[in-house]
């Protein structure tokens, strides 16, 4: 079996928890790879990822802030990517000699969802996002594909909910790129929508620096789960969760989420599926 040679990309990228996760992916399934972690600047970026390509690299992860603009040094982006406009993962196809960029944040917080709150099977699940950022907009399609509910939209600044609802709020869910399948629900801005919320999903940095606030009452109760994308080092809650608590006590944060995403990206590397049973100590003790 060869060698694969992998990579993440960011700027900074000394935070970056990939090469030890994709180590541990390495060890499992016995296949051996060279992953490195390079801190590229944006205007080194082109350059960087066609190097590391024509140089025999098989596969890189992308970071912020070059989530959008990796796009531009591929030849071939998936349908998701092409809708969401940013990829996290980029794998140089030796069959056509061009570098493919997909998306695998959605996938992987779905995966984590079904896992954790077993949701989507059976029931009409109503899923409100917070945030109208880069996070929220590449998870959207996922959500929408899985859920037999309608998806919520709420964000601090207001005048970005109604562009993406825009966005991913049509009858036409052909380019979405996942298998055929009627997606028939709604995508609301929250001021129209006045049932229960089921599953409330963090998508924002709010937190980031003393506690989790919400500029408005949400339409939860102690049955509504609650899921954030940022994760703790440890046990600990994140702020947003500290702030969940008080409601429900459903929640998880989005570890399981960085797992699955990496683990799909491994999966279009090496066509092997890892076990994604990491936990946070064999991620942070040591
Ligand atoms: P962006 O910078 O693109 O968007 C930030 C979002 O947070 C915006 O909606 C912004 O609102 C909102 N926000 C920021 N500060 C506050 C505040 N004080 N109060 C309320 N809202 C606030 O970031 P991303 O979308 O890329 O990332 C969002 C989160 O998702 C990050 O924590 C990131 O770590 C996490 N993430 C986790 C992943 C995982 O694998 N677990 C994968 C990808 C992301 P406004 O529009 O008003 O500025």
């Amino acid at each position: 079996m060869r060698d694969y040679k992998l990579g993440v990309i960011g700027d900074p990228i000394d935070h970056s928890l990939s090469p030890k996760i994709h180590n541990l992916f390495a060890k499992e399934t016995e296949i051996t790879i060279d992953y490195q972690p390079y801190h590229v600047l944006p205007e080194n970026l082109d350059s960087f990822i066609k190097d590391f390509f024509i140089n025999g690299g098989d596969g890189l992860n992308v970071t912020l802030p070059h989530k959008i603009n990796c796009l531009r040094s591929a030849r071939d982006l998936s349908p998701l990517v092409k809708l969401i406009g940013a990829a996290n993962t980029l794998t140089y196809s030796r069959s056509s000699e061009e570098i493919v960029a997909e998306s695998t944040d959605g996938e992987g917080l779905l995966g984590d969802l079904i896992d954790k709150f077993k949701l989507f099977s059976k029931n009409e699940t109503n899923v409100l996002i917070l945030g109208a950022g880069g996070a929220a907009l590449s998870i959207i399609p996922s959500i929408e594909y899985a859920s037999l509910g309608d998806i919520i939209l709420d964000n601090r600044s207001q005048e970005k909910i109604q562009s993406l609802i825009n966005r991913f709020d049509n009858d036409d869910k052909s380019n979405y790129g996942f298998p055929s399948k009627k997606i028939s629900h709604r995508l609301y801005n929250i001021d129209n929508f006045d049932r229960d919320i089921d599953l409330v999903i963090n998508a924002t940095s709010a937190g980031f620096s003393g506690p989790f606030k919400w500029h408005r009452e949400l339409n939860v109760n102690s049955k509504t789960a609650f899921y954030d994308l940022s994760y703790s080092s440890s046990e600990e809650k994140t702020p947003f969760l500290e702030w969940a608590s008080q409601y429900s006590d459903n929640y998880y944060d989005g570890f399981g989420m960085l797992i699955n995403q990496a683990a799909l990206s491994f999966t279009l590397w090496t066509g092997s599926s890892p076990d994604t049973e990491i936990t946070k100590a064999d991620l942070f003790n040591d």
